[in-house]
């Protein structure tokens, strides 16, 4: 652990003195799967980063995309009548990529600012129609939809909004069950749906654990959604992009969105971008007759030139190397695998089987924190997300043999730590 260097640096969703006093891992260099760190270790990147290097690190043909885009134009802004070609360009392709049929698209900074976007276009919407009092927007008590002001108020933990003075940030939300859909239905009934603008979900639970979906949970959410008038949206900040071995998990799970929110995996982090997949309901207003209404929203870097040809180089590389379908062959490959920890002792359930994506979660006398770090002294990186739940979410690039691996690490982690946790009377 090196702490020489970045004291200045205040990072995200950090207890400070910790980081200070445990040091840093720096990564400074990357390639395929593997990371290195700026003391020489090389590391395997189990969890694709933040779920976004979902083509792996260090690619030379991204660095090349980026490289010519950046002697050409750097970029050029989107607001009003200028654009530049890149970003018309990719808003074509994710057009002819969408699974919401004629969309337009918004191409945001990140996935927090798609959620903005989303959540402020739902209820803009709403005021257009006519329709003063549906305000509200409903999401799942497990979820995470990014730390901006409506990210912060509709993701589920209380952490994310306690604290900021009184009130929440974005008052008009309110919280449903993750897993019983009766409890939407009550929501609606509680709150009246005239009073009800959207509902916003993950298909798969992300941070807040790795969830999938009950059978019939997005059916039923549709149905009522449809009766009475609620917009869907669908964050697919974490599964956009081939995580659940389709395009986009609504087409695995048979939501039919009005709104889609992606981010990461559009280039898969080569540079920051997001794009927001948007429904000929709400669009066609915005886009007819000289009384058309304008959706006061957008940032500086609404399609930044280079950023844009990242993602078109991106989504290259993925049709190229066919890595949507590999991730679902790579799906069966990680259940099949983590079949051994579903009865290891420390082990609380095993969530897997909704994508290319998996959550372990431990015992709470197991400290995942601990088991992360000391999988990272053995040079598998993984990470701890909600719930205790260990979070394993490789890059599509990823073997078989090196699956297997990040799989022996953490079962031999786990049972270390376990065998420690076990009362010595038992032993
Ligand atoms: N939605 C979901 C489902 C996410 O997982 C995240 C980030 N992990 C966000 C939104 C926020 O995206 P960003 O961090 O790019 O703002």
């Amino acid at each position: 652990m090196s702490t020489a260097i970045g004291n200045a640096l205040w990072s995200p969703l950090a207890h400070m003195p910790s980081v200070l006093a445990g040091g840093r891992t720096i990564i400074t260099h990357g390639s395929g799967t593997h990371l290195t760190t700026d003391d020489g270790r090389e590391l395997l990147d189990a969890t694709a980063g933040l779920w976004h290097a979902n083509i792996g690190h260090g690619r030379p043909e991204i660095a090349e995309a980026a490289a010519a885009q950046l002697q050409r134009l750097e970029t050029y802004q989107s607001f009003g009548s200028f654009s530049n070609d890149v970003a018309l360009r990719l808003a074509d392709r994710l057009a002819a990529l969408s699974p919401i049929a004629d969309p337009r698209i918004i191409l945001t900074s990140g996935g927090s600012d798609g959620v903005e976007v989303a959540a402020k276009l739902a209820r803009l919407h709403w005021q257009l129609e006519g329709r003063h009092d549906k305000v509200t927007i409903l999401s799942r008590a497990d979820s995470y939809h990014g730390l901006h002001a409506f990210g912060s108020s509709l993701s589920g933990p209380d952490i994310y909004r306690d604290g900021y003075g009184p009130g929440t940030l974005v008052p008009e939300t309110a919280l449903f069950s993750s897993t019983d859909i009766d409890d939407l239905e009550r929501r609606i009934t509680e709150l009246g749906a005239d009073r009800i603008a959207a509902i916003i979900a993950e298909p798969v639970i992300g941070s807040g654990g790795i969830i999938a979906p009950p059978p019939g949970y997005f059916e039923r959410m549709q149905e009522l959604a449809r009766a009475h008038d609620i917009l869907l949206i669908a964050d697919e900040v974490v599964t956009g992009f081939g995580r659940t071995g389709r395009w986009f998990a609504v087409e695995r799970f048979g939501i039919a969105p009005d709104m889609i929110v992606t981010a990461k995996g559009i280039t898969s982090g080569y540079a920051p971008l997001g794009a927001v997949f948007v429904a000929p309901r709400l669009w066609k207003r915005f886009f007819d007759g000289p009384d058309a209404p304008i959706y006061r929203h957008g940032v500086t870097y609404s399609g930044h030139a280079t950023a844009c040809a990242i993602a078109l180089a991106n989504l290259d590389i993925l049709e190229r190397e066919n890595l949507v379908e590999r991730a679902a062959e790579l799906e069966t490959v990680l259940v099949r695998e983590l079949e051994v920890l579903r009865d290891q002792p420390g082990v609380v359930e095993v969530r897997s089987g909704a994508g290319f994506l998996a959550g372990v979660q431990l015992e709470p006398e197991i400290p995942g924190d601990r088991v992360a770090a000391v999988a990272l002294d053995r040079g598998v990186l993984l990470r701890v997300i909600r719930g205790n739940t260990i979070q394993i979410s490789p890059p599509f690039v990823v073997t078989e043999q090196e699956i297997a691996l990040i799989v022996r690490v953490l079962r031999e982690t786990i049972e270390q730590f376990a065998d420690r946790a076990r009362p010595e009377d038992e032993e």
